[in-house]
């Protein structure tokens, strides 16, 4: 059986496993980031964990174990063919950092394929081939969480367009002079179906003394749901217009790209159905043309393992 090394380097931590060509993940390890260190310790931290788990599979009586490469999945802009992290949000000043490199130099004496993609884009890559779009040429994704972010699959592959920032969905435009994103634009998707502004949506509802459960000084996307589903009435209208966004942006999408699904992930969108997925289809059907109508709008199945598995999948 081929097996191949996952990464996923956030802020907060490194987390690793081994993914066996049937999907399945195996020496599951996380590691501290310590981010303020700066990026060779990092990736001397990434070099050892990927080193700990081939020690593990050669140490292993099983011996038709076949380790095809290493890939590493990060947030921020990725030149991918390059190894290079451009910019991330996470990891404050670095520019045009080689991280490829540095691991690949740690690791010298492994002669073992190293690749890094957007987490993203390897997030989609892991839906594509065990989760959600399994079967699916043309896929799109989103992932509802502090920011949007947002991948696109054309024919089974990654499109990463001409400077690599292709598949930046949540900088569509949903409402124009609308709310600022953190992109410097107005009225991005994110600005309304990211955490931030989830929040603060509310936060201006309750300030026109909209009636609520909710206190507006302790606020998360997750307890805003929960009220929902106790039939708190602001945050079912909430989730409501979050879904309506969603639903606006991705009938853009669907008229430029006309993709077969959208795969819509993050922990914003375990508000579920109800709550949210069945407004996502019901604006998306009445604002869109008849062909790319057909668009199947779905969550993400692999959840917090999509990560691991796309990152692995890389090297495939
Ligand atoms: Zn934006």
């Amino acid at each position: 059986m081929n097996y191949s090394i996952g990464i996923d380097l956030g802020g907060t931590d490194i987390k690793a496993g081994l993914l066996c060509e049937d999907g399945s993940l195996s020496c599951r390890m996380v590691v501290s980031t310590q981010v303020d260190e700066g990026a060779k310790p990092i990736a001397t931290r990434i070099a050892e964990t990927a080193r700990k788990i081939i020690n593990t599979v050669e140490s292993d009586s099983e011996k038709n174990k076949k380790i095809i490469g290493i890939g590493i999945g990060a947030p921020g802009l990725i030149i991918a063919n390059s190894g290079i992290i451009h910019f991330s949000p996470n990891f404050p000043g670095w520019t045009d950092i080689p991280l490829l490199d540095y691991v690949s130099t740690e690791l010298d004496d492994i002669d073992l394929p190293l690749y890094i993609d957007n987490d993203v884009n390897v997030m989609i890559l892991g839906e594509l081939h065990h989760g959600a779009g399994i079967g699916y040429e043309n896929v799109i994704a989103l992932t509802l969480g502090t920011g949007v972010g947002g991948g696109v699959v054309i024919n089974r592959q990654v499109y990463h367009g001409s400077w690599n920032t292709a598949g930046e969905l949540g900088h569509t435009i949903v409402q124009p002079n609308g709310r600022k994103c953190g992109c410097g634009n107005f009225g991005c998707l994110e600005a309304y179906a990211g955490a931030k502004g989830i929040i603060e949506r509310t936060q201006q509802r309750i300030a026109e003394d909209m009636k609520t459960s909710l206190n507006p000084d302790s606020l998360t996307p997750k307890q805003i749901a929960n009220a929902a589903n106790d039939g708190d009435e602001l945050a079912v209208q909430i989730y409501s217009e979050t879904g309506r966004y969603i639903g606006i942006a991705l009938t853009s999408i669907a008229h430029i790209l006309n993709p077969q699904i959208a795969i819509i992930g993050g922990g914003i969108a375990a508000a579920g159905e109800s709550l949210l997925f069945q407004h996502i289809r019901r604006e998306f059907k009445q604002r869109t043309m008849d062909i790319p109508s057909n668009m199947e709008i779905v969550p993400a199945k692999l959840g917090n393992q999509a990560g691991l598995v796309g990152a692995a999948m890389l090297a495939y």
